[in-house]
């Protein structure tokens, strides 16, 4: 009886494998076609000074609603778009557009934009065409490396370390910024941080959700503040929705936020008519 059951669940359990195999075949069929035909958006959410109440910069965020299977988020098709090699086009088309944007949109501001890029781990293990791809880009579209930022996440910098560092090495040298992306939830140990050629950490939106309730988060949000100070970083908090968290963040020196409490990622049409407002 046991034995049967046992023998059901493996069944089961095989089904949800195949269903989520068969998913993934669907989500990377349409997402060859939906970046062939440029249908996956790019939205901006601001990054602000919480202090002057000023936009410093815009993250480039992609939104992608497919006509058969409707909205899917980020966090399933870039996975996808890693396994299958489609992140590179993707990528270079939304690099195109973005870097395009920002620079349009800085020809009629005094206070220029910073752009910030999402880049995945796949797209270092040929890190010597990734920089000369993005010096590329920038001079095509005529953005200043000064207004550009890549951000990676903690587990990017473990995966193919060496090829990394160096890729994000000369990115720094040619006057690009590097952040770190939803800091906090890896594994990096303050000498390790030291050693990195990076200019941000961005704290994960997870401990900055529950300051008020939760005491671990705020000790932790702390210590992320603390640790960029002492290695002379910026620091960036991720998911500011509330306005106890933003007086949290400034009486603990953080001056730089990003988080529905300001602003949405926005279209590109949202987006200008927020920067006229
Ligand atoms: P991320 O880079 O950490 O981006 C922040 C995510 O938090 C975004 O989700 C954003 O919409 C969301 N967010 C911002 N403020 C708030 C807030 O106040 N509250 C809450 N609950 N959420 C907030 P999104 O757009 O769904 O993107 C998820 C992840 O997908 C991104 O995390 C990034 O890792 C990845 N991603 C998105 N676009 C790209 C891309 O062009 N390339 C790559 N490689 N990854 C991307
Ligand atoms: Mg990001
Ligand atoms: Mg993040
Ligand atoms: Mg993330």
């Amino acid at each position: 009886e046991a034995k049967k059951q046992g023998g059901n669940r493996v069944v089961v359990f095989d089904e949800l494998i195949n269903k989520d195999k068969s998913d993934r075949l669907r989500i990377e069929a349409r997402l060859r076609k939906a970046i062939q035909k440029k249908e996956i958006a790019v939205y901006y959410q601001p990054k602000m000074n919480a202090i002057t109440n000023k936009i410093t910069g815009v993250e480039a965020l992609l939104r992608w609603n497919d006509q058969e299977l409707g909205f899917v988020p980020p966090d399933q098709f870039i996975p996808v778009a890693e396994e299958t090699g489609l992140i590179h086009p993707l990528w270079e088309c939304t690099m195109r557009e973005a870097c395009t944007q920002i620079r349009k949109w800085n020809e009629k501001r005094e206070d220029p934009l910073c752009l910030a890029v999402n880049f995945s781990a796949r797209q270092f293990q040929d890190s010597e065409l990734l920089v000369s791809k993005v010096k590329e880009i920038l001079t095509e579209c005529w953005l200043t490396p000064e207004y550009f930022e890549v951000e990676i996440t903690e587990s990017t910098l473990f995966i193919q370390s060496e090829e990394t560092i160096m890729a994000l090495k000369h990115l720094k040298e040619y006057g690009i910024s590097i952040s770190i992306d939803d800091f906090g939830t890896g594994y990096s140990s303050l000498n390790y941080l030291k050693t990195l050629p990076i200019n941000c950490l961005k704290i994960d939106r997870s401990f900055i959700q529950d300051l008020q309730t939760d005491g671990s988060n705020s000790e932790i949000t702390d210590a992320i503040i603390n640790m960029a100070r002492s290695l002379k970083l910026q620091v960036v908090a991720e998911g500011v929705e509330e306005e106890y968290q933003k007086e949290y963040l400034l009486k603990n020196e953080c001056w730089h936020m990003q988080g529905y409490l300001f602003s949405k990622p926005l279209s590109k049409n949202d987006m200008e008519k927020y920067l006229n407002q």
